[in-house]
């Protein structure tokens, strides 16, 4: 496995690999992260593993994306230990810019996805240069990588709309994969985040996957109405203090409220424990007719 830091050494290094293979068997599978990996990060590689013969892994803290310069600054950074992850769970190539390869003196182009899937959720709490910088950057990475295949986490449920609205529009020619939320055995989402959380706030942010899974069984159980579901998900956030910057109930393409389930329903969460924000969500589907209790 190789590390990379210009476009350059990406291209000459990708036109190496693919030189040892037949055309069609020189597939490649691109997993774009932040870095500070885990194992929510390494089921992408996983799945990259599955489709491509080559996988390659970006690993770049995004400047233009964070809309607080204290969450830039806390961002954990550990790449040598990234790099034996990434090796050991089959990365061919790692590509890890510094920020001045990818916003050279003079950058001046934005990609901007417009409307509610940028609006809501993340984009009213973050502000609108989130997604913008999000977009930004993975359409410079996808055209610096040219992968067949691209793997993104269902944790990040709106950045993936957004990924797939934007790979449309613009007629990228990558498939997007979604993958699953990977979760610690207590049923916390992973994210790098999680390292800065003291043993109480870890705790304490448990709350949002239980919250989670009891919408989950209260519409399992027959439960539709959303005022109910929500009140139910408060019921076990509060005690544990968490005040949630939204949970939302939207329709899981377009993100439009929902009053009642009656279809697939994406229920999202965001809120800070201590000093850290943390995201989750889970797509519900209302209990089949007659199996209510
Ligand atoms: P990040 O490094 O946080 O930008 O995440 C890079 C990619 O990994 C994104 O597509 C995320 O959605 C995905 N990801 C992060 N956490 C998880 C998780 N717990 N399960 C699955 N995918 C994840």
């Amino acid at each position: 496995m190789k590390t990379v830091r210009t476009i350059a050494e990406l291209r000459e290094a990708l036109a190496e690999l693919r030189g040892t293979r037949a055309p069609g068997d020189a597939r490649v599978g691109f997993v774009p992260t932040m870095g500070a990996l885990h194992d929510g990060h390494l089921s992408l590689v996983r799945a990259a593993r599955r489709d491509a013969e080559i996988v390659v892994l970006s690993i770049f803290v995004n400047p233009t994306q964070f809309t607080e310069a204290s969450d830039l600054d806390a961002y954990p950074r550990q790449e040598a230990a990234d790099a034996a992850l990434a090796a050991g769970a089959g990365v061919d190539l790692i590509f890890a810019p510094a920020a001045a390869e990818l916003y050279p003196q003079g950058y001046a182009t934005t990609v901007s996805v417009a409307g509610p899937l940028t609006a809501t959720l993340e984009g009213a709490g973050r502000g609108s240069a989130h997604f913008d910088g999000m977009a930004t950057v993975v359409t410079k990475l996808l055209l610096a990588v040219q992968p067949h295949t691209a793997y993104f986490g269902q944790k990040d449920a709106q950045q993936l709309l957004v990924v797939q609205r934007m790979v449309a529009d613009l007629g990228i020619p990558t498939r997007i994969v979604a993958c699953p939320t990977a979760r610690d055995a207590d049923g916390l989402a992973l994210s790098s985040r999680n390292v800065r959380l003291s043993a109480a706030e870890r705790e304490r942010a448990l709350a949002i996957p239980r919250a989670l899974a009891e919408v989950t069984a209260r519409l399992a159980a027959g439960e539709r109405s959303v005022a109910a579901l929500r009140s139910a998900a408060e019921e076990i956030l509060a005690p544990a203090q968490i005040d949630p910057e939204y949970l939302a109930f939207v329709t899981p393409h377009a993100l439009t409220p929902v009053d009642t389930v009656d279809e697939e329903v994406l229920c999202a969460i965001a809120a800070r424990v201590g000093a850290v924000r943390l995201i989750d969500n889970a797509v519900l589907a209302p209990a089949p007719a007659g199996e209510k209790e």
